[in-house]
């Protein structure tokens, strides 16, 4: 049989973002090792404000680890989703002066020792046989796999020249010429007569 972890077995800190995430997944995985390697490197404390920045390069379930754990969170402006569809994170931490991007350079192989269940579920599931018993223990394996292996084995580390990330901008809003809607004026944008107006407005307009 397959060995599952026991949800009961988990870390707290890995429980708490599987709470906010709603499910444990490879993903958040990588998310809970990106930020755990970045603690430990920077000696970080969840930020409270904008102490830490996150720049992720894809929009996967790895983001909601960081956002718990990190504290870099999508409403407070200090994580930076750059949809680039790359395994990669830039942890900044502006108290430390520091920050490292963590990189996903290698095609994930499984590497326990029970890798020829692994290779047949994997197999099945190529081949579109897997059963949903089958898909849950070969995520559930995955899992396992990617919380025990050393953090060099998942990621490269470097760090980066350091450079004063911008804070959220604090912007005045004022209401779009069409729909009267408060909108940042930031985010406006201005048709031939002059007129400022939001972004659903004018696509609109382009719709029509
Ligand atoms: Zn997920
Ligand atoms: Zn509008």
């Amino acid at each position: 049989m397959t060995p599952t972890q026991d949800q009961r077995e988990w870390p707290d800190d890995l429980k708490r973002c599987v709470d906010f995430h709603g499910h444990i997944c490879p993903g958040l995985i990588y998310g809970y090792r990106v930020a755990l390697e970045a603690i430990g490197l920077m000696d970080l404390r969840r930020a409270v404000d904008e102490e830490i920045v996150a720049i992720c390069e894809n929009d996967s379930c790895a983001i909601d680890a960081l956002q718990v754990l990190l504290g870099t969170a999508a409403g407070k402006g200090n994580l930076i989703i750059k949809d680039y569809g790359k395994n990669a994170y830039t942890i900044i931490s502006r108290t430390k002066r520091r920050s490292f991007r963590f990189s996903r350079t290698e095609r994930y192989a499984y590497q326990g020792s029970d890798q020829q269940i692994y290779d047949q579920l994997s197999g099945a599931l190529d081949k579109g046989i897997a059963s949903k018993e089958d898909q849950t223990a070969l995520k559930q394996m995955k899992i396992n796999d990617l919380l025990s292996r050393p953090f060099r084995d998942i990621f490269t580390t470097k760090e980066m020249n350091y450079d004063d990330p911008l804070f959220a901008p604090l912007q005045p809003s004022e209401p779009c010429a069409l729909c009267g809607e408060m909108t940042m004026t930031g985010k406006m944008e201005v048709l031939p007569d002059g007129r400022r107006v939001c972004i659903p407005c004018r696509l609109n307009l382009i719709a029509v």
